[in-house]
């Protein structure tokens, strides 16, 4: 058999895993499921008029997220770049300062930092979380940086490096314990891109919870989502104010007056957002148990095959299983766009993982580590339908 039709052959049996576990076509990568109270508070929402940025749902999601995560503080925001970028502020992020950052992650990640007039520094990714490899930046860290007035300095540019954003890839928990050990070694910042990665915990403790910050994303294909919308995390209620303050225009409170202080940001999430973000939440348990149970199913339904694997929970971690994640052997990474085509012609919406960010045009000159594992795996991962109803999807 020639490698070309031995490769097809091996696209069409992926898909035909696939089908066997969603059941029937079309499919989504990832659909919003309203089972809840979402109808109910919207309309409790509109019977109020309190529709935009004040009202008690966006108090009640809050305080069930700080509750759900066991985080001191949750602050509602418009959306998790917006989170990440105030978060950034506040941990001190200023204009020309480096930020160590992995490349194997969305966009919007990156946006945050440039958008403080900061830089990303670009850092490696290990296979076996998908989040930064701790002990490789160590040793990057030692034999490029120095210290400076105090402040970590990165010997090839001169720049202040200020800080790190792990990303918790997929929902499934970087090795976030030793990653704070380090910034605490060389005196930086952690932010958690938790944006994935609600109901996902590292040894007990939820995602976004272990650094000085840490952020969510709701957007509408997230675990649950409130159309638009991104929440801060922290245990420093002085910084949680701050937080509130910034994202509502820095407005002084005041009764009637109007004065702003600083230059503020209008990020606050509207009660109508926070309405459907309250109804999320009371369902997430059920939602976390369907992903969970649908990691088994695709499990189970490519034991068989040798050259592809779905990516499993790292250890110590309980994965909240987001987006599901094919990885391919090396041998086989030819196979990953025929797969792609393959199944979205069979109407299965799957997609490769973000093309990583050091090999964007607009940040081709930025400083990075050297890239092996996050431009292998860029080339092997498949992400494949991961939120849908499969119990009424099955009997279609
Ligand atoms: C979704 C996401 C964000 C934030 O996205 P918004 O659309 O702004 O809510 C940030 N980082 C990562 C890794 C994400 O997946």
């Amino acid at each position: 058999m020639t490698r070309d039709v031995e490769f097809d052959a091996a696209a069409k049996e992926v898909v035909d895993c696939l089908l066997t576990v969603v059941g029937g076509t079309p499919i989504k990568l990832h659909e919003p499921i309203f089972d809840g109270n979402e109808w109910y508070y919207l309309k409790e929402c509109l019977d109020s008029t309190y529709v935009s940025s004040v009202g008690r749902y966006v108090d009640e999601f809050e305080k069930s997220l700080a509750n759900y995560t066991q985080s001191g503080f949750a602050v509602a925001v418009v959306n998790g770049t917006s989170a990440l970028q105030i978060s950034l502020k506040l941990a001190g992020v200023c204009s020309g300062d480096e930020v160590l950052v992995q490349s194997l992650t969305f966009v919007g990640t990156i946006n945050a930092i440039t958008y403080c007039g900061a830089l990303p520094h670009f850092v490696e990714v290990e296979e076996e979380t998908l989040g930064i490899d701790t002990d490789k930046l160590r040793n990057y860290l030692k034999s490029n940086t120095t210290f400076r007035n105090g402040f970590l300095v990165n010997k090839n540019s001169g720049r202040i490096i200020r800080g790190i954003v792990p990303m918790h890839t997929f929902g499934h928990p970087s090795r976030i314990d030793s990653l704070v050990e380090l910034a605490n070694d060389f005196g930086i910042f952690v932010v958690e891109d938790s944006a994935e990665a609600i109901g996902s915990k590292f040894r007990g403790k939820h995602t976004g919870t272990f650094g000085t910050m840490g952020i969510l994303s709701f957007n509408g294909n997230k675990t649950i989502t409130t159309g638009g919308g991104g929440a801060i995390l922290t245990n420093d209620q002085k910084t949680a104010e701050k937080a509130r303050y910034l994202t509502t225009t820095a407005r002084i409170k005041h009764l009637w007056e109007y004065v702003h202080d600083e230059v503020g940001y209008n990020f606050r999430m509207p009660n109508l957002n926070a309405a459907l973000g309250v109804a999320q939440l009371e369902r997430i348990e059920h939602k976390l148990s369907m992903k969970r149970e649908l990691f088994t199913r695709y499990q189970n339904a490519f034991r068989e095959l040798s050259y592809i694997e779905i990516f499993k929970e790292p250890k110590d971690a309980l994965s909240n299983y987001w987006l599901q994640t094919l990885i391919l052997k090396d041998e086989y990474a030819g196979l990953r766009d025929l797969i792609l085509d393959m199944s979205h012609r069979s109407g299965i919406q799957t997609r490769p993982a973000w093309r990583p960010i050091h090999n964007m045009s607009a940040y081709s000159s930025a400083p990075k580590m050297e890239m092996t594992v996050t431009d292998s795996l860029y080339k092997r991962i498949i992400n494949i339908p991961s939120n849908f109803n499969y119990e009424i999807q099955s009997k279609i």
